[in-house]
């Protein structure tokens, strides 16, 4: 299973953590995955090693009970086989897929890095898992009602997810707006510009300072002049964005598109 996750960070930790010495996990095929429990660890901090040991050691179990840990940085770490059918939510355990933000949240609140880690988790799961249909709280699993875990609103949880998700298909659904990396003699800019049917977009006032370039802007007209130069610019909120050819010639700059990697190569003649 693939396991790069754009925007998050995985650390795969299923050789390392403490496992018990005979007792094994029962396993399951990826079909049978149908939900994606989220659960809070009810401790202000730990790790999965900690976790691991405590239902190792004290439980007596085969291994850490979750699949995932997500630290309150938003590291994931990969916890167990997606297949192993670990101990988490009793009954639903063989249907069921374990992830645990680090937390006590009936005081303390997860973290925005956890919830984003959770959602890029939880998406990219459901993208690899067709079946994993549902997310849900430990609370809500069949049996569990009393059990105060994730101690966090599920509604909430979910809606959020829903926005993220039309969120990174809005991006998808937009392919003229495809990011593009733009270098200055070998060294990588900060900013980005995008694709535009085909056309390189750059932000002008950016790649102009950085190429020691004079912008002018004339508010009369709206205008965007670089070196004198009247270039086709577009306003995106309140930023100036020009077609590169156009950016590299006001500025007297060579311009090589590496297209592969989308990466706008300027250089100083
Ligand atoms: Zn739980």
């Amino acid at each position: 299973m693939n396991m790069t996750i754009p925007g998050a960070r995985v650390i795969d930790v299923r050789t390392s953590l403490p496992r018990h010495k005979t007792l094994k996990y029962g396993r399951r095929k990826q079909t049978d995955i149908r939900s994606a429990a989220l659960h809070h660890s009810a401790t202000k901090s730990g790790s999965p090693e900690a976790f691991a040991g405590y239902h190792v050691v004290k439980n007596g179990w085969p291994g850490i009970a979750y699949h995932y840990v997500i630290q309150k940085d938003g590291v994931i770490y990969w916890c167990n086989d997606l297949e192993a059918i670990s101990y988490h939510v009793g009954n639903s355990n063989r249907h069921a897929l374990g992830i645990c933000l680090v937390g006590d949240f009936r005081t303390q609140q997860p973290t925005a890095a956890q919830i984003d880690a959770a959602n890029r988790l939880i998406q990219h799961l459901q993208g690899q898992i067709p079946s994993m249909k549902q997310v849900l709280g430990h609370q809500e699993y069949p049996g569990y009602a009393w059990k105060n875990c994730p101690a966090f609103p599920m509604g909430t949880f979910r809606t959020n997810y829903s926005q993220f998700l039309q969120k990174a298909v809005g991006k998808v659904d937009k392919p003229q707006q495809v990011p593009v990396a733009i270098s200055l003699n070998g060294s990588l800019l900060s900013v980005t510009g995008f694709l535009q049917d085909g056309v390189s977009m750059l932000p002008v006032r950016a790649v102009a300072n950085a190429a020691g370039g004079k912008v002018e802007w004339i508010e009369q007209t709206r205008d965007v002049r670089v070196n004198g130069e009247d270039l086709n610019e577009k306003l995106i909120s309140g930023s100036a964005y020009a077609p590169a050819r156009e950016l590299a010639a006001a500025l007297c700059l060579q311009i090589e598109w590496d297209g592969p990697n989308r990466i706008v190569k300027l250089k100083g003649v």
